[in-house]
């Protein structure tokens, strides 16, 4: 078995969480294993490798991601962090949860204007939260490269929602 076929092997898929209905994919397996974990890295930052100064981490779990991912490629990290978080000014921007909202924000002058960045999170979902981020790249004029997740859930259609914000964006899963 491939080295990454089998670290993607260890996502657990946990029913009912963390409500009646949703099944919950878990990477703490894959994280854990010493093996999976470095495969999984460096699958992520292959297809961007040499075109990335930075790369923004997506809390929390983007955040477990994007420190490995920086260390192995070479690059700096900025938090995505949800609202109220962070210290300094910051750039924010909301997206509809299926009951509420959540907002998350990056900061001001962590990165320059046209720094070359990497977004990163575990999974894509409903596409809320990478199109928010997307969002907020865009204001702090970041030159988004594109965004690498673990686990894409196809039927929940995040990609066509973040398309739909940012056409161009390439978008990898594993
Ligand atoms: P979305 O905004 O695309 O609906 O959801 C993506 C965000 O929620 C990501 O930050 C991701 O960490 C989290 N998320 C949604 N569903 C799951 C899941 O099944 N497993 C994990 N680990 N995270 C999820």
């Amino acid at each position: 078995l491939d080295r990454l076929d089998r670290a993607l092997g260890l996502i657990a898929s946990i029913p009912d969480y963390p409500e009646p209905g949703v099944v919950f994919r878990d990477l703490t397996p894959l994280f854990a294993d010493a093996d999976a974990f470095v495969a999984t890295v460096d699958a992520l930052i292959e297809p961007f490798q040499g075109r990335f100064d930075a790369v923004a981490g997506l809390e929390a779990r983007g955040f477990l991601l994007a420190g490995a991912i920086a260390v192995r490629a070479g690059s700096g990290l900025v938090p995505i962090r949800k609202q109220g978080k962070l210290p300094r000014a910051t750039e924010s921007q909301s997206y509809e949860l299926e009951y509420g909202s959540a907002t998350i924000e990056a900061h001001r002058g962590d990165l320059d204007p046209g720094c070359r960045v990497l977004l990163v999170d575990d999974v894509l979902a409903t596409g809320g939260t990478l199109g928010a981020a997307v969002r907020v790249a865009d204001r702090l004029e970041w030159d988004v490269v594109g965004a690498a997740v673990v686990l894409e859930l196809d039927a929940l259609g995040g990609r066509d929602v973040v398309g739909g914000i940012a056409p161009a964006l390439d978008i990898r899963s594993l």
